[in-house]
């Protein structure tokens, strides 16, 4: 048995025993990385500083310095996540050669609490996609099976964990970016409530909607990463000052009379007959463990995906104006006058789906289409957050299926946009809403493909997630 094949938590404990050293470990992932290099999950690795950093976090846990919680532990950040000296380039060519200046808050956390930065991972450029095909840098593969995708816009960073590279690593979740990914390649991944993670130094995309999130093999591991990134940030007005709990104190607790929602709106027809089963034993599971099955309706829920799309949008057209060739990133070599520089660098800079994105945006926020498109979008999202609040009032957690299919064939979908915008059908409301909520491993198709359940929660109240979560994790081991 390799050390990759121990869980965060476990290869932590073993670190402090002093059975492993961070070196050990770092050199390990890397040969993980080199052995796994096909599935072209990571943009950049780090092995100097790397190994450098693990043999000073070494020798310090031998003197018995006091370490941070995660100390030893080789990590991956997502490539929209600034670190300091590291390229960032989302995946885009026109950050290609980008530098990060500073770091973000959330990679700054893991840092100080003693992880050690591996890489960046592979994405959908500026965070877009749903299948990892738009990155500049290449497609990544499925590790479970290659020939399919590991989802986006975070596959890199699901694939990077799901393929034992490393213990645990970050994503960024729009619209679903963290648990689509997370459930095609099987593994957990968690989108926090909107705020309670800061979002300083993250490569914005929807800023109103964005949110940075873990991804990693087991319900503790995530609970124990949490723990690291959550809380108020001075440097991100939109992060909440609402006291952040010990993510795993609750984890052993059982699901014995929570009352679980089971809104009928996220078991449509459109569900293939393996995640449908899979939901159905779900269901059965926690009912037999003593949970409440609540029916609930979420009437508006069928408006969420046309919402996301006209409000992300609206944020990334503005977002993105950004990148003119001036101030950052690729400049057009040659060009007239300033316009053209715009023109040029612009047109040179960004893929497709990205360019798609900042039409449309700019589409919906023009005068005269304004009122129609993005002010009644803001207006559905009310309607649509109220519909979860009041759900709420009547069940502790949903569950749901977190895509409807397993992970698709890479190409299947690249060129109907309508089919790639719709695999996000059930994880867009969530972030609508504000809500958060963790996709969990919950079983796999016939062809042999993880499946993903989504369990949602009130704002704020990631801890019943985790509780929920891990009380069937730890009753299906085995069989995953
Ligand atoms: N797939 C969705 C999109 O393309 C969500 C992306 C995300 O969550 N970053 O916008």
């Amino acid at each position: 048995m390799s050390y990759l094949d121990y869980s965060l938590t476990e290869v932590l404990a073993l670190l402090n025993q002093g059975k492993v050293t961070s070196e050990q470990l770092v050199n390990e992932c890397f040969e993980r990385i080199e052995e796994t290099k096909d599935l072209n999950a990571l943009n950049s690795t780090y092995y100097d500083e790397a190994i450098k950093r693990a043999r000073e976090i070494d020798s310090a846990r031998k003197q018995g310095d006091k370490l941070g919680i995660l100390a030893g532990v080789p990590i991956v950040l997502k490539d929209n996540i600034n670190y300091v000296g590291t390229k960032t380039t989302c995946a885009s060519k026109f950050l290609e050669n980008f530098v990060s200046p500073y770091t973000a808050t959330c990679a700054q956390k893991l840092h100080d609490a003693g992880a050690v930065v591996i890489g960046k991972a592979n994405m959908d450029e500026f965070a877009m996609g749903s299948s990892n095909e738009n990155s500049a840098f290449g497609a990544v593969k499925n590790p479970v099976d290659p020939t399919r995708v590991p989802g986006g816009s975070s596959g890199g960073s699901a694939c990077t964990v799901a393929a034992k590279q490393c213990f645990a690593s970050l994503g960024t979740d729009t619209g679903g970016s963290i648990r689509e990914p997370s459930s095609f390649c099987g593994v957990v991944g968690i989108k926090p409530t909107y705020g309670r993670v800061s979002r300083y130094g993250v490569v914005a995309f929807a800023s109103s909607l964005d949110q940075v999130g873990a991804i990693t093999r087991t319900v503790e591991d995530n609970a124990l990463m949490l723990n690291v990134l959550a809380g108020r940030d001075e440097m991100d007005m939109t992060s909440a000052d609402i006291e952040v709990p010990d993510y795993t104190a609750n984890l052993n607790k059982g699901v014995k009379g929570l009352k679980i929602g089971v809104a009928k709106q996220f078991y449509s027809d459109e569900l293939c007959d393996d995640v449908k089963n899979s939901l159905n034993k779900v269901l059965e599971w926690y009912k037999s463990e003593g949970a409440e099955l609540v029916e609930i309706d979420l009437p508006s829920l069928d408006t969420a995906l046309a919402v996301y799309y006209i409000l992300s949008s609206a944020e990334a057209a503005s977002n993105l104006a950004r990148f003119d060739g001036v101030k950052y990133g690729r400049r057009a070599e040659e060009y007239s006058d300033v316009v053209d520089l715009y023109f040029k660098s612009r047109t040179q800079g960004f893929g497709k789906e990205v360019k798609r994105r900042i039409m449309l945006g700019n589409y919906v926020l023009s005068s005269g289409y304004y009122d129609a498109f993005y002010r009644k979008a803001k207006r559905v999202q009310k309607v649509i957050r109220n519909e979860f609040v009041s759900a709420f009032e009547k069940c502790d957690v949903l569950i749901s299926p977190t895509t409807a299919t397993p992970a698709f064939k890479l190409g299947e979908k690249s060129n109907d946009h309508v089919a790639m915008y719709l695999s996000d059908i059930f994880t867009v409301p969530v972030n609508i809403a504000g809500v958060p909520s963790l996709s969990v491993p919950c079983g796999t198709s016939s062809e042999g493909l993880p499946i993903g359940m989504q369990i949602i929660g009130k704002h704020f109240d990631e801890a019943t997630l985790y509780q929920v979560a891990n009380a069937y994790e730890l009753a299906h081991k085995e069989g995953q």
